[in-house]
């Protein structure tokens, strides 16, 4: 884990705008690389659910004997919340915004931004649908915009893609790809826009694969993601995996996707759009592909589900 004194020069303070899922875990990961980070979210309380969530997660890394007590401290001393996005933005070298996957927000979110944050700042969406483009063009610098997309569980995933709009100048590229390396994530660069970018567009044909199985009843979701898991060496099958992401952000990516390509194929699959207007949303509801113990459990208790 790099420490602090590798933090990147220059761009030592961080934002993290946005406080759920993503969000988080960035902020974290930011932290424990040394930097200065303030995460801002449009209320308390999901400040507090994210700095609790932190805390258990450091606390259960510490028991593992992953990491000592006092990096952990030290690390989520340097993460500060607040609903206040002008103080926030007003030091912030870097920002990266993480908040709910609508345009509108973005938009305004990088207008705020764009108005708040110093002119050197490099404004980041971790968007996984919308091109940067889109939210490059309410501000004044363009160039210095561009996505930076972490993968889910932000702790834990290497990849992170940036992508350049056709404005981003090479020098953000530079900066951006450089303090990706500092905080022990592995870059990779996409020189357009692209709905889905490299590894969701690779992900969705092995599910939309998945899905056609299983609707054909050729094989159950257990035994298509056990063929996942130990033929291909995936860590999760791609119904575990919806799961994990939630069935109505796969809703709303396909929506999303298919809205910027017009190509009915990318419209949800029938049987997610079921599941979705059922509130089987996955991990979060208790149920999706699998059923949960409890919403967000890990332990899959029951399996196989067919629709
Ligand atoms: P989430 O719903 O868990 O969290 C979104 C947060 O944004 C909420 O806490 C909400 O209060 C906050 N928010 C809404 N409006 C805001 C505003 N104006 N200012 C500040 N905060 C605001 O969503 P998530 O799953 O963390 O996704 C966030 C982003 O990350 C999306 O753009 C999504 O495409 C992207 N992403 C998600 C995943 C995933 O697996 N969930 C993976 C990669 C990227």
């Amino acid at each position: 884990m790099p420490g602090p004194e590798t933090s990147q020069r220059g761009l030592a303070r961080v934002l993290v705008v946005g406080a759920g899922a993503m969000g988080s875990q960035i902020a974290m990961v930011f932290a424990l690389a040394g930097h200065d980070v303030i995460l801002q979210d449009i209320t308390e309380s999901g400040l507090a659910t994210a700095r609790n969530q932190l805390e258990e997660r450091m606390d259960a890394t510490v028991a593992k004997g992953r990491m000592t007590a006092g990096t952990a401290r030290q690390a989520l001393n340097r993460l500060t919340c607040t609903t206040d996005l002008g103080e926030a933005a007003s030091s912030a070298d870097f920002v990266i915004e993480a908040a709910t996957e609508k345009l509108a927000i973005k938009q305004h979110i990088f207008a705020e931004l764009d108005r708040l944050a110093p002119p050197h700042a490099i404004l980041a969406t971790n968007s996984s649908t919308l091109g940067s483009s889109k939210v490059a063009k309410v501000t004044r610098r363009p160039g210095q915009v561009c996505n930076v997309h972490f993968f889910n569980p932000a702790l834990v995933m290497k990849c992170v893609e940036v992508v350049r709009h056709p404005e981003t100048t090479q020098a953000t590229v530079d900066t951006v790809m450089e303090l990706v390396r500092t905080i022990g994530k592995q870059p990779v660069l996409l020189s357009r826009e692209i709905p889905g970018f490299v590894a969701n567009r690779l992900m969705g044909v092995l599910r939309d694969e998945a899905l056609s199985l299983l609707d054909a009843g050729i094989a159950s979701t257990e035994d298509i993601d056990t063929a996942a898991k130990t033929a291909l060496g995936h860590p999760m099958g791609p119904f575990e995996l919806m799961d994990l992401v939630g069935i109505d952000v796969n809703c709303m990516i396909a929506e999303a996707t298919y809205a910027e390509t017009g190509n009915p194929t990318d419209l949800p699959h029938p049987m997610i759009r079921e599941m979705y207007e059922a509130g089987r949303l996955g991990r979060k509801s208790g149920k999706g592909w699998y059923d949960y113990e409890t919403p967000q459990d890990d332990r899959i208790h029951k399996t196989g589900t067919t629709l």
